[in-house]
């Protein structure tokens, strides 16, 4: 590429309040670099690359807008979904079911059915959900492809984040492998099901050093090569090693990278890549976050007991869990002047805050930013994944527009809508205005 990342977010964003796509109409929104999304998915393949066949997916709940996932779907990944929604916006980008995987703890039956039937790949989670899928195939038969298998949680443990962390010992998810009795049971399973043919393990995102990862795969792989010797052939076709490849939130430069994980993969587990599982990997933030920025105009500054406050229009409702949580999400905040330029002066101690109705509502908190004046814009960086794709409505708080970007060799910056703001009158609609009298009619 001709600019790097941090340049070409710098004129994106210049160009964004020149035009007006950040300002007095739009105070808040996020900002995509497509060319960032494409080499970052370009660097996957690449470390990945290998004899035996790979599907990389993509986490659709890190960023479902159908145009994202139509970039990565055009870019050569497959995608991960979790419920109807993300199954019908995958759908929607143009994703076929053959390249997409069904993941969700919680399928109802119908959804099974559905993507049973549609050939998309489907992780069962636990023991109960087995037998519905094995009603289903004693009624309508096997899948024609078999693409069906079963999350194990390898239980290596957690990483620095709980809520993120999927193989503790009492994790949420999967068949819990190194309880009593369990792995036996799993080996059972497949043994007696010719149709199971896959293997699923997801550690845990954020927080989870890629050795705990590569830990994980490798209680996968050796629990498929028991499944194949006890059934006397190759029975496992597919491991699904999950995603997780945590993100530094602190810099442009990116560690680990997938070529560190792929590293990390070969030194704990030296026949993963020798061709006899086909591999599915499942990543969402490491795809997404580091080429996504949410821009906001100051509204307003002051100052209370001593520190000065900038306040914004971005809050928990674009960056909930930085909001909620700071100390686990904390972002990089650039402050830009009215022209949408970086802006200078000496650092002064300032929190930069949302226009939520709680005090907690704060992006950041004492940081050294040049003072910040009402009309400047401040960017919160790094938010490409599950931030502005993961809006939560407090405050009525309408979605804000995303504007996909990429800049040419001379600089100049050209967008591209990805999702339109949400309006004050959709806000309204999706509020039960059609029951308006319904509480007072009971
Ligand atoms: C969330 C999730 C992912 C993606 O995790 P990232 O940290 O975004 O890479 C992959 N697989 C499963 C099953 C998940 O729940």
């Amino acid at each position: 590429m001709v600019h790097d990342v941090a340049r070409r977010r710098e004129l994106a964003l210049e160009a964004a309040v020149r035009s007006g796509l950040v300002g007095p109409d739009a105070p808040v929104a996020g900002l995509l670099d497509v060319d960032g999304v494409r080499e970052t998915v370009e660097e996957l393949h690449a470390a990945f690359d290998g004899p035996g066949e790979v599907l990389h997916t993509f986490a659709a709940k890190a960023c479902g807008l159908v145009p994202v996932l139509r970039l990565l779907a055009d870019a050569g990944m497959g995608c991960e979904v979790a419920g109807p929604g993300e199954t019908a916006q995958a759908l929607a980008a143009g994703f076929v079911p053959e390249r997409m995987v069904l993941d969700s703890p919680a399928k109802t039956v119908a959804e099974l059915e559905f993507a049973l039937a549609a050939g998309t790949a489907v992780n069962i989670d636990n023991f109960q959900e087995l037998e519905r899928v094995d009603a289903i195939v004693a009624r309508d038969g096997a899948p024609s492809v078999p693409r069906v298998g079963l999350r194990v949680n390898p239980q290596v443990g957690g990483g620095s984040i709980g809520a993120t962390s999927t193989a503790t010992a009492t994790s949420k998810f999967g068949v819990a492998l190194r309880d009593p009795g369990a792995e036996q049971r799993v080996v059972d399973a497949f043994v007696r099901r010719p149709w199971l043919r896959s293997l699923h393990a997801h550690v845990g995102s954020q927080g989870c050093p890629p050795e705990l990862m590569a830990r994980g795969v490798r209680v996968l792989h050796e629990l498929a090569g028991r499944i194949d010797a006890e059934a006397g052939e190759q029975r496992v076709e597919t491991l699904d090693i999950g995603g997780g490849l945590p993100v530094n939130f602190d810099g442009d430069e990116v560690r680990p990278t997938y070529r560190d994980y792929v590293a990390a993969l070969r030194g704990a587990v030296p026949g993963l890549f020798d061709g006899r599982y086909r591999l599915v990997t499942e990543f969402g933030r490491s795809v997404l976050a580091r080429h996504g920025t949410i821009a906001s105009v100051v509204e307003y500054t002051k100052s209370a007991g001593g520190r000065a406050i900038a306040v914004t229009h971005a809050g928990v409702q674009v960056a909930a869990r930085t909001v909620l949580d700071p100390g686990t999400w904390p972002l990089r905040v650039l402050a830009l002047d009215r022209t949408g330029r970086p802006k200078e002066g000496p650092p002064v101690v300032q929190d930069v805050a949302g226009p939520c109705c709680f005090a907690g509502d704060l992006t950041a908190r004492g940081r050294e930013l040049p003072l910040l004046e009402p009309g400047d814009v401040v960017a919160l960086l790094d938010t490409g994944a599950y931030y502005f794709s993961a809006h939560y409505s407090y405050n009525s708080m309408p979605r804000p527009a995303v504007h996909g970007y990429r800049v040419d060799p001379a600089g100049r910056v050209r967008f591209a809508p990805v999702r339109s703001a949400q309006t004050i009158a959709q806000v309204v609609a999706e509020s039960g205005p059609e029951h308006a009298e319904a509480l007072l009619a009971l």
